[in-house]
């Protein structure tokens, strides 16, 4: 029997984790990515080029039997191409949703999941009259392409309408959110098979610096059954909707009230890194099952698990592997400002041990953590 090939869209660390994770099933890797020295590379052939021809495409397109993306700021039409010639996971509908925060904002409402109450700004006119209906303080962000917190612009006050403006209206149409008053930030991570089938990780608690997610806790401490199954509610609505095939995670916002859905992404996530170690079966594992068509794994994790990403600069490897129990994952990139290098996990028996060693690991690491305060 031939060894089934998936195609990657991207390059980046995420399709390097989903071949790690895809080899021992001894499925094969290609990728589609203009960098050729990506972190992908070395664990599959890479198509592409510099201009992303069409060509390079086609040769894409010839060189695997499924095909998959782990980035979701790419054009639709390239996924439209793949998915006319060969079966593509996730779809079409679940990259134009997720590349598209006015769509996602429509799904929410029309599957009744909260999210913060917003407007569509196209001018300066509609900043200003988002100031009057929605209040103060605003989060104004570009409808596409944002990601770690980018294109986006907190407005404090109406005095600042004309300079968000000057910032972000270039690329208009934007939106004006509601702010919301979080407990903290929550995200979960589910995976659907092709035969409908789904399985969810626990609640994760995420934490950030600076726009860019600083570590994850996993399973969440002091979550309520109720609250870990309306997640669970909320993303299997999204997932049976778009018909979406393979990972798929929600970000959301703890308040008062409940959970609120902040944004989807229409695959394997950051804030899931954790499962690696930390659950039975992982994110990548169980996406490229369900991409493959494979029976999916347990999503169960047995020990509260940590993730901390190394950011900008690499830490001193030794230190950190002498610490027990201590994962590391470096994504052989060169080091640059904001840049996500690589990542590390430790797990525990106690949520409260867990907070220690994240203290002991922002020691160990150049770049500045958001710590755990002491108890
Ligand atoms: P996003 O790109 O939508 O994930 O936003 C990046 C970060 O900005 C989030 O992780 C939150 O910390 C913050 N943020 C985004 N939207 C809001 C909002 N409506 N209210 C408060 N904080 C927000």
């Amino acid at each position: 029997m031939s060894r089934l090939r998936i195609g990657v869209l991207g390059g980046g660390q995420l399709g390097r984790m989903m071949a790690l994770a895809g080899t021992p099933l001894d499925l094969a890797f290609t990728f589609y990515e203009s960098t050729p020295n990506c972190p992908s590379a070395g664990l599959g052939p890479v198509f592409g080029d510099a201009q992303n021809s069409t060509a390079s495409l086609d040769a894409f397109i010839d060189s695997a039997d499924v095909f998959t993306y782990e980035f979701e700021n790419i054009p639709v039409a390239w996924v439209e191409r793949i998915a006319a010639r060969k079966p593509l996971f996730p779809g079409v509908k679940s990259l134009a949703v997720s590349q598209n925060r006015l769509n996602e904002k429509q799904l929410f409402a029309r599957l009744n999941i909260p999210s913060a109450r917003y407007a569509e700004i196209r001018s300066e006119q509609d900043l200003l009259r988002a100031v009057e209906a929605l209040g103060l303080p605003l989060v104004v962000k570009t409808v596409t392409m944002g990601y770690d917190g980018k294109g986006q612009f907190l407005l404090k006050d109406a005095s600042q309408v004309a300079t968000a403006w000057a910032q972000l209206g270039a690329q208009a149409p934007l939106i004006a959110e509601e702010f919301i008053h979080f407990k903290r930030e929550l995200s979960i991570i589910a995976v659907r098979g092709q035969d409908g089938g789904m399985a969810c990780y626990p609640l994760t608690e995420n934490v950030h610096h600076r726009g860019t997610l600083s570590h994850s806790v996993a399973p969440a401490p002091f979550v309520d059954d109720d609250v870990q199954l309306a997640a669970q509610r909320y993303i299997s609505s999204i997932a049976q909707d778009l018909g979406h095939v393979g990972a798929l995670t929600l970000e959301m916002f703890e308040t008062r009230h409940g959970l609120m859905a902040n944004e989807t992404a229409p695959r394997v996530h950051n804030s899931g890194h954790w499962t690696i170690e930390g659950a039975r079966c992982s994110q990548f594992e169980n996406h490229v099952r369900a991409v493959a068509g494979l029976p999916l794994g347990a999503t169960t994790c047995d020990k509260p698990t940590a993730m901390i990403n190394i950011i900008g600069r690499h830490p001193d490897s030794h230190a950190v592997l002498r610490e027990a129990g201590a994962h590391l994952h470096l994504y052989g990139k060169d080091e640059r400002d904001g840049r996500k290098l690589g990542h590390i996990t430790v797990s525990s028996n106690h949520h409260h041990d867990l907070d220690t060693l994240l203290r002991r690991f922002a020691d160990l690491l150049p770049n500045p953590m958001a710590l755990p305060t002491e108890k």
